[in-house]
């Protein structure tokens, strides 16, 4: 059987293009490794052909799998414009159940010993459909693609793509990804944006229990789907959160809390060769988020600091995480660290110097030292159960 994926901006990629398709290439074939499929790429198309036994596996890596706008199960038919127009109807009659009211016909003939054009293949193929659907050349509901090249392909694009740029081809990131709504979605629309991820979870034993990191692996895992293979750093966080708590003035130290987190995410992203930090911010979300706060975070960050949210509402968010199977796991009820010592009255408009020397009296560098080194590494990847080992 036939599978095929339509690409989507790389098509806008100028000489580089090759570069980007061949990423492409390389990544679908991550997810089905050793399973004896035969994938090429022609003309802005990906192509899968493999055996029934692994449509299961080719169907998930197309849903997953970031750069392409559109897949379908393409139906392979005689090179005769009677079997083709059989071929369309029955197609269309599945479009049309699954309530699709206009269509149009988009044949393509690389194949010039075709007697027929393109022009004359839609309108040949069109014929019998439109008892069932209506024309719409302009806005349709569904279009029916016709390949006629060495075989002939029927397809309709009827699943939607992640969209986006190959994974890898604009390096790596550092997510911090805790167990909310937010964070999981920022690290998707950054491996859209073509990034690589590794992630960071701050976790404070026994404060945040042992779900609540379950829950964070979980997370990462979901975005291993999209990324292929992702890291998972968990840091002890709990000693340089007790010191916080000691020290720091009551108003300030949530806004510590991110400074510290952010001084070991400029270690870790050194470490793991990331080229920005990325988080879940949004502005205005909540205290630590007004835009003062947001530029002391940002201060203490020697990467930039990238927050794709940082414009979308909650409901967009939301939309986001279920799309991408977050919204489950991050609406769990275990409390996250920041929850747990949140001031009464948090300082909403701070200022960098304030936080300069609030975090030096604090005197937690050691802390931060011994958090970074007794840090947990879990592998997580598509397909496979996730393998810990610590530094
Ligand atoms: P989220 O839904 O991602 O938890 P949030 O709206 O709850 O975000 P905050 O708790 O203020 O907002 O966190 C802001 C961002 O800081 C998060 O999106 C995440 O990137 C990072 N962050 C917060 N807590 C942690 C943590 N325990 N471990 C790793 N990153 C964290
Ligand atoms: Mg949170």
């Amino acid at each position: 059987m036939t599978y095929l994926a339509k690409i989507g901006e790389l098509t806008l990629k100028g000489s580089n293009i090759k570069e980007f398709e061949n990423l492409l290439k390389h990544n679908a074939a991550k997810y089905i490794e050793g399973l004896g499929c035969n994938i090429t790429l022609r003309a802005g198309r990906l192509y899968i052909d493999c055996d029934e036994s692994a449509a299961q596996r080719v169907e998930f890596m197309l849903s997953h799998l970031i750069g392409i706008t559109g897949w379908a199960k393409a139906a392979v038919c005689e090179k005769t414009i009677e079997d083709i127009n059989r071929t369309v109807f029955e197609i269309a009659k599945k479009e049309a159940e699954r309530g699709c009211k206009t269509f149009k016909i988009d044949a393509r003939r690389s194949d010039k010993n075709f007697p027929l054009n393109s022009y004359q293949i839609c309108c040949e193929a069109a014929g019998d459909v439109e008892a069932i659907m209506k024309v719409d050349v302009h806005k349709p509901d569904t279009i029916l693609y016709v390949e006629v090249r060495e075989r002939v392909f029927v397809f309709a694009d009827s699943n939607i793509g992640c969209r986006g740029l190959p994974v890898g081809s604009s390096g790596k990131g550092l997510l911090l990804l805790s167990g909310g709504l937010d964070s999981p979605v920022a690290g998707y629309r950054m491996l859209r944006r073509g990034m690589k991820i590794e992630c960071c979870y701050f976790h404070s034993y026994p404060y945040t229990s042992e779900e609540a990191k379950q829950k964070v692996v979980d997370l990462a895992q979901k975005l291993a789907y999209y990324g292929i293979t992702t890291y998972l750093n968990v840091i002890p966080f709990t000693e340089v959160q007790m010191r916080i708590k000691e020290r720091a003035p009551d108003s300030w130290s949530t806004l510590m809390l991110r400074v510290c987190m952010m001084k070991l995410a400029n270690r870790l992203a050194r470490r793991c060769n990331a080229k920005c930090i990325i988080t879940g911010e949004s502005v205005g979300q909540v205290a630590s988020q007004t835009i003062e706060n947001m530029t002391v975070t940002e201060h203490f960050a020697e990467f930039p600091l990238l927050r794709p949210l940082c414009g979308m509402d909650k409901e967009e968010i939301i939309r986001d995480s279920y799309f991408i199977g977050t919204y489950d796991i991050s609406i769990l009820p275990y409390e996250d660290c920041c929850v747990l010592f949140s001031p009464r009255h948090p300082v909403l408009r701070a200022t960098s110097e304030e936080a300069e020397k609030i975090y030096s009296s604090l005197e937690v560098e050691q802390l931060i030292d011994k958090a970074y080194k007794e840090r947990e590494i879990i592998k997580l990847s598509v397909y496979c159960a996730p393998t810990k080992k610590t530094v």
